[in-house]
């Protein structure tokens, strides 16, 4: 028996074959909604619960102006150039983290700007109605936790940027927090920071030829057209990251931790409390061999990092304890999120899929599906999620029970103009 490997995070950049609709005619939005309503309403498959997990990616956060990996095609499009950080470079080198938070510093903004869509908060409603009881999500952006933060529950398989978390201690802080933090740090990047955001660094692809000149530093115009990566960090080439500060986990700063071999670890700081590589440590271009006490990194799970085993159980159960699976937005391109969805399939639950886009596997999920059968079986359509949901929910509510559900619209007031993500759009 092959021993159990860690299930760790990695980027995939297969382009996928375009999918075949299913049922045949579900074509159009309303098609789309009545299978998806037959899909929803169906008995369950003897044995198994009648709710159904849902399984969400990149794709659910577009309509809130975040970037997905992916483009309609299942392209690998967002950016070309764009290499994510492994979690072994950040651990191992100073100077990678300080790219990194120098990146995360500037991306935070329209990160924490954006909101929910009403695709997050169909999931609340149909948790409402009864029908969704987990929402598994591979997003980061605490979306599904602001929109239905109590039902339907939320797994965040690939952890969250509302917190950072220390790699020593794994106490946990804000994020909002640690920004200004590294504002107090960086007093300069701040600086830049807010001018970039004045000078519409955020809206914009590229410099317009009739816009103003950037009042000071000539790199200034190099930020206009920003993008913001999925996982919240922005590409800024030639930046000076190396000047960059970041402050180390308090707890461990103020409780030195111990090591194996019962020694202190000091973790040093500069005269401003940033964090300081040790004296006696030296950081090669591969960064440093040893492991520094007190480094704070986000509370996601990183691109060659392991998953929890306890999130990885809770995602497990949430399938389990489900007798279907809705697969929303995601290409379920990274194996993590594909393994859930093959787990589901071979408990024999019925499968719907609402992506733009070809999917991994698949063609093996609905290998026997009869392409006339009314979607109670399984559904594939290529749409949007926000065409497809919110009249799910009105098709739904209208089967509900009387008095099981009040429909609860008050806290989709406050949508972000969509023009602040025009590029990361585009
Ligand atoms: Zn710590």
């Amino acid at each position: 028996m092959a021993a159990r490997k860690p299930l760790l995070r990695i980027p995939y950049t297969d382009v996928f074959a375009a999918p075949r609709t299913i049922p045949r005619h579900a074509t159009t939005p309303s098609a789309a909604v009545a299978a998806l309503s037959a899909f929803m309403t169906a008995p369950p498959p003897p044995g198994l619960p009648s709710s159904t997990v849902v399984l969400t990616g990149a794709g659910l956060s577009v309509a809130s102006g975040l970037a997905d990996y992916r483009g309609e095609n299942g392209t690998y499009r967002v950016n070309k150039a764009y290499r994510p950080i492994y979690f072994h470079e950040f651990l191992a080198s100073h100077e990678a983290r300080k790219r990194y938070w120098a990146r995360s510093f500037l991306g935070w903004t329209t990160l924490h700007k954006a909101m929910p869509n009403t695709s997050h908060y169909a999931l609340r409603d149909l948790g409402h109605l009864g029908y969704v009881h987990t929402v598994i999500t591979q997003n980061v952006d605490s979306f599904h936790h602001v929109a239905h933060p109590d039902i339907p529950s939320t797994v965040e398989l690939h952890g969250y940027l509302r917190a950072t978390v220390c790699t020593t201690c794994y106490n946990e802080y804000p994020r909002d927090t640690f920004q200004d933090e590294l504002a107090r740090l960086n007093p300069v990047w701040a600086e830049f920071l807010a001018e970039a955001i004045e000078a519409g660094a955020f809206e914009t692809e590229q410099p317009t030829t009739g816009a103003p000149a950037p009042r000071t530093r000539s790199s200034l115009s190099a930020m206009r057209g920003i993008r913001t990566n999925p996982d919240g960090d922005v590409d800024l080439p030639n930046a000076p990251y190396t000047t960059f500060r970041y402050p180390p986990c308090a707890h461990c700063l103020a409780n030195p931790p111990v090591a194996e071999d019962g020694t202190k670890m000091i973790v040093e700081v500069d005269s401003d409390g940033a964090w300081a590589l040790p004296k006696n440590i030296s950081q090669t271009d591969s960064g440093t061999k040893v492991r520094c006490p007190g480094i704070l990194k986000p509370a996601v799970i990183m691109f060659g990092e392991s998953i929890s085993p306890s999130v990885k159980h809770a995602a497990e159960a949430a399938v389990d304890e489900a007798g279907r699976l809705l697969v929303l937005a995601t290409s379920l391109a990274t194996y993590s999120a594909w393994r859930l969805a093959k787990r589901a399939k071979d408990r024999g639950m019925p499968i719907a899929v609402v992506n733009m886009g070809g999917v991994r596997g698949e063609d093996v999920f609905f290998a026997e599906l009869d392409d006339s059968q009314s979607g109670a079986d399984g559904v594939r359509v290529e749409m949007p999620t926000d065409a497809v949901l919110p009249p799910l929910v009105d098709e739904l509510h209208k089967l509900a029970p009387a008095g099981a559900y009040q429909k609860n619209s008050g806290l989709e007031a406050g949508v972000v103009d969509p023009a602040l993500f025009r590029d990361m759009l585009s």
